[in-house]
């Protein structure tokens, strides 16, 4: 069984990123990048899957630019087998993803496709869905547990206020939520025999996908600043206060 995973390179989670001065989006020039981080725990999952012997390999899978190569050296890292950059310059937006991702699906058919639930960077928690709809295959998001037996996923996912658990016919699309693992450490020599897997690299156009943006950015703005708060005298000030002026926002 194949299990085919998306990864994305991102601002590294621990990088407080700015808004450009002109407001057209996040200035992301000259930061870390990483893997998305719930992409990590896609990748350790399916690798886990294929150390359990259910699954027979695992493929990495990129859309961006030249540079993703080092998201796909690191998922390589982890324990993929190969990897695939579908490479463009474009600013990528989710349904456009989803598009090269289902041209991925009908190349190699996976038995599963796990992304992670959203990128840290767009906030979407789109892509996955909209794979799942274009590729007519059954979905389970927000994954906390996967086990894959006799043709089947049964997939606890995170929901308010608890567990919800689907048993999925295979193939089928997962998005990984946080607690479905902890990924491992990549290690020296797994990164030196990472260097040595295959890695391929596609065009849009190789696969049929034309990734023209749907939307258009109007603005991106930061969040308004805090204002510094008041120290009271005592606790009659306090109350004084919040019957005065505190505001129900
Ligand atoms: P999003 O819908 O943008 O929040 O992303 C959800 C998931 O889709 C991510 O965690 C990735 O697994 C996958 N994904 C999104 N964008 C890309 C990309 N450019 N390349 C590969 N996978 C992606």
């Amino acid at each position: 069984m194949k299990v085919l995973v998306a990864v994305k390179r991102v601002v590294d989670a621990n990088v407080k990123v700015g808004v450009k001065s002109d407001g057209t989006g996040v200035d992301i020039a000259n930061l870390k990048m990483s893997m998305n981080p719930f992409d990590e725990i896609a990748v350790e999952e399916a690798v886990r899957l294929r150390e359990a012997g259910v699954a027979s390999e695992v493929i990495a899978v990129s859309c961006g630019v030249a540079q993703a190569q080092e998201t796909l050296r690191t998922a390589l890292a982890i324990g993929a087998d190969r990897a695939v950059l579908v490479e463009s310059a474009a600013e990528l937006q989710p349904l456009a993803v989803a598009k090269l991702l289902k041209a991925l699906v009908d190349k190699e058919r996976p038995s599963l496709v796990i992304l992670g639930k959203q990128a840290i960077d767009d906030d979407s928690n789109q892509t996955g869905q909209m794979l799942a709809a274009l590729a007519g295959l059954p979905q389970a998001t927000f994954a906390a547990k996967i086990v894959v037996a006799r043709g089947r996923a049964t997939v606890a996912r995170e929901v308010d206020g608890g567990t919800q658990t689907l048993s999925l016919q295979l193939p089928a699309v997962v998005t990984t939520d946080l607690r479905l693992n902890e990924p491992r450490y990549v290690t020296l020599p797994n990164i030196m025999k990472a260097k040595k897997k295959p890695l391929e690299t596609l065009k849009p156009e190789e696969l049929g996908v034309d990734v023209t943006s749907r939307l258009k950015t109007l603005k991106v703005s930061e969040p308004p600043k805090r204002s510094a708060g008041v120290k009271v005298a005592d606790v009659k000030a306090l109350v004084e206060k919040l019957k005065t002026e505190a505001k129900v926002l």
